[in-house]
Order: C-alpha cells, then sequence, then structure tokens
C-alpha cells in the first residue's frame, strides 16, 4: 500500500481536533484530519452546554485556567470576525445557605486573582428584582460568560482548515500507528472497508473519550500513560413552556460534586435547558431516563422553587472523559508530548470547559508539537 505523505495528522474533528488543525494549516503546508463519524463534533463537542466560559473555577496554575481565559478572548473574537451567532449573555451564580455565600466570596476573590475578572455581587433582593422567580441569599453575575451556537462554530472551524489549505476526511478511523524511521505510519480504514497509509512527522491525539486508546495503539509505555478516564454523564431535560419564567440566559448554582452543578442554561433561540448532571457510567449511552426528570426538578428548586418535575422533558446527554472518578477533586487538561515519542502530543481528558479553550488549546499545541 502506498502512504501518502503528510506534515502533520489530527486525529478526531471535534472542537480541539478543528482548533489544533486550524493553527497546525496555518503554518505546514499539508494537515489531514481524521474522523471516525460522518461529520465534525460528534462526540462531546456538540453534546454540551454551548456556554463560553470565564475560567472561574479552576485553580490560577492550570492549564484550565489559562486556556479557558485566552481560549474565551479568542472565541468572542473569533464569532465576533465570522458573524458565528453567539452572545455575552452574562451568568449568575446563585447561594442558597449561609455555607454557600461564603463560598460565593471565595470564588469571586479567586476570579480576580486568576484573571477571570470582576464579578459583580448582587444580594437576594437584587437578584428577585431582576429574577422574581429565583430564590438565593446572594449571587454573583459573570459578564464575560456566553453562549455559542456550536454547530455553526465546529462548521466555520472546519470550513476554515479547509481554506487554509488543511483537509478533514470522515468516516474514517485510525487503526494502527507505528513508527517507522524518523516518521509515524497512520493506517486508517474507512466505513466501506478501504485502508490507507499515512506517513507524518507530527500527530495530535484529539480524540476525546477515545484518546487513551490511540495513546496505547501508538506504542506509548504504559508508565508513560498513567492516566484513566472515568466516562461522566451529563444529561439535560428541556424546560417546557409553562416553567417558572427566567431572564438571564445562564444561572447556574455553586459546583458540587464531578460538575458545575444542574444550571439552566438558554441558547440563542430561548429554549431553556436544565443540566447537566454528573453521573459516572461504565458505557457510552446517550440516552436521557425520564425517571431522572424528579430528579432534576429537586436539584433546580434549590433556586428556582417553582419548577416541578411535569415542566421538564428529556432532551439529550453528552460524556465528560474526566480523569478522577467519583470524589477525585480536580484534574487539569492533560497536553502531553512525551519524550519517547518526538512529534506527538496527546489531548487527554479536554473535558469541560474544553469548547471555550479550544482555539486557546489549539495555539498552545501547535507550539509544543514543533
Ligand atoms: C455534558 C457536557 C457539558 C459541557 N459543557 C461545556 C460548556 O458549556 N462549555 C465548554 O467550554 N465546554 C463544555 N464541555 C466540554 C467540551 O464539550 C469538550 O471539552 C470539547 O467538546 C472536547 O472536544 P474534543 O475535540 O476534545 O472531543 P470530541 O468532540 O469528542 O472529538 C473527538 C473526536 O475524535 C473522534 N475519534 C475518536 N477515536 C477515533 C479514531 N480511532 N479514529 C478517528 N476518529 C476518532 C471522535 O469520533 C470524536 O469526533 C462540556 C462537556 C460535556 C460532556
Amino acid at each position: 500500500m502506498a502512504a501518502d505523505e503528510v506534515d502533520a495528522v489530527v486525529i478526531g474533528a471535534g472542537a480541539v481536533g478543528l482548533a489544533c488543525a486550524l493553527e497546525l494549516s496555518r503554518r505546514l503546508d499539508s494537515v489531514i484530519v481524521i474522523e471516525r463519524e460522518v461529520g465534525p463534533g460528534r462526540e462531546i463537542s456538540s453534546r454540551n452546554s454551548g456556554v463560553i466560559h470565564a475560567g472561574i473555577y479552576y485553580p490560577g496554575d492550570s492549564l484550565k485556567t489559562r486556556l479557558c481565559i485566552e481560549g474565551k478572548k479568542l472565541l468572542y473574537r473569533w464569532c465576533e470576525t465570522r458573524d458565528i451567532p453567539h452572545a455575552r449573555t452574562g451568568k449568575l451564580i446563585v447561594a442558597t445557605s449561609d455555607e454557600e455565600e461564603e463560598r460565593l466570596r471565595k470564588l469571586a476573590r479567586h476570579a480576580k486573582a486568576v484573571g477571570a475578572g470582576e464579578l459583580e455581587p448582587l444580594t437576594g433582593v437584587e437578584v428577585a428584582r431582576r429574577e422574581p422567580e429565583i430564590r438565593c441569599q446572594a449571587a454573583l453575575y459573570s459578564p464575560t460568560s456566553g453562549v455559542v451556537d456550536v454547530h455553526e462554530l465546529l462548521a466555520s472551524f472546519l470550513r476554515e482548515v479547509r481554506e487554509t489549505g488543511g483537509t478533514a476526511v470522515f468516516h474514517t478511523a485510525i487503526e494502527d500507528i507505528h513508527r517507522s524511521g524518523r516518521e509515524w505510519v497512520v493506517r486508517t480504514e474507512d466505513t466501506m472497508g478501504r485502508g490507507a497509509e499515512i506517513r507524518t512527522r507530527r500527530i495530535v491525539n484529539a480524540a476525546g473519550l477515545s484518546a487513551l486508546d490511540i495513546a496505547e495503539m501508538s506504542g506509548l509505555p504504559a508508565r508513560e500513560r498513567p492516566w484513566r478516564l472515568h466516562p461522566c454523564k451529563g444529561s439535560y431535560f428541556a424546560l417546557q413552556a409553562g416553567a417558572p419564567p427566567t431572564k438571564h440566559s445562564l444561572i447556574y448554582p455553586l459546583p458540587r460534586g464531578a460538575g458545575l452543578g444542574v444550571h439552566i442554561t438558554a441558547d440563542l433561540s430561548g429554549a431553556r435547558r436544565a443540566g447537566p448532571d454528573a453521573e459516572y457510567v461504565d458505557e457510552i449511552d446517550y440516552t436521557v431516563d425520564e425517571s431522572h426528570a424528579a430528579r432534576f426538578a429537586e436539584a433546580v428548586a434549590r433556586y428556582l422553587p417553582a419548577i416541578r418535575p411535569g415542566h421538564l422533558t428529556p432532551d439529550y446527554a453528552g460524556i465528560r472523559p474526566k480523569l478522577v472518578g467519583p470524589g477525585g477533586g480536580f484534574a487539569d487538561f492533560v497536553i502531553a508530548t512525551p519524550e519517547s515519542q518526538p512529534g506527538f502530543a496527546h489531548l487527554i481528558g479536554i473535558e469541560s470547559p474544553g469548547l471555550t479553550a479550544s482555539l486557546a488549546i489549539g495555539a498552545h499545541v501547535s507550539e509544543v508539537i514543533g
């Protein structure tokens, strides 16, 4: 089989893989993105809240904070200059107990310290004036948070990869990766069973939930891949027309457990959802369990007391590639360039805020991969 030769192979056409391909194809002649699905972002990237995060929750010295704050600026600029539907809606974070009020104050100090910007403190009375249905003791308003049309965004990433001379191939899975001399040889197979080989000096593993399989396939020794992925499902329920009205597009509780807490988001069309919850799972299954409506209503009722299970209908679910299991605490994004694998970058555990950070991750990866 004759092998094509390219400057870089990117595995995965999610937001992160496409953003990496974009950066690489600006400086390299031939970049190819290989994706097993029929189109871009069919896994994690289109199964999320579509929120542009401010970068307020994570440790100051983490990649999550740095790349989220940088990525947010790049993403707003990208959307503004390319007419991608988005809005700087701002976000309300509410505290419903004394303990949460204390955490809210800490969060405001933390956000300022890490460079995520000033959060405006609001009393419960001020929130009630703006949001009569919301009950809380205090809140923070994050003015730089927003929402983006993820499908339009992914389409624009793909368009620009192609316009900068890159190629994206769908319906094609990576089957094997091995080293041959100074190059990597990537074997692919499309859905018709046709195989191909590509030789390259650079590979970006942006395979999301399958990133560890790719790391193993590439021969990365076990001692150099100490990571484990714990798939963590996040389901969403749609708020029906009779649900209590809210004005802010983004209303979040304080984080509890593995996610940011069951929040309310309104997309650009005004459709409201509650979610995601955080449920560690053994297999990838995107069905939303209708019987969880009561649990969701209970979580939301902490700050929107008039919500009832009957206001909620199952919508969609996404799965986070978490690097820690239940109760595991904070884990940063991993962007590994192992010494034993010249030209290889493995992106592991790119959960939230990976969509916000995508363009900054792309710039970072392009720099470290050489
Ligand atoms: C419930 C939920 C809510 C979230 N909310 C937000 C949010 O509001 N804001 C935010 O910033 N972030 C959010 N995130 C995180 C964000 O969605 C992800 O960080 C980001 O989309 C990850 O993109 P990716 O390209 O790494 O992964 P993916 O989009 O999953 O892309 C990986 C791609 O690799 C492909 N692939 C895998 N293996 C192979 C193979 N062998 N051959 C070929 N192709 C392969 C897959 O098909 C897939 O398309 C959320 C995530 C979840 C799950």
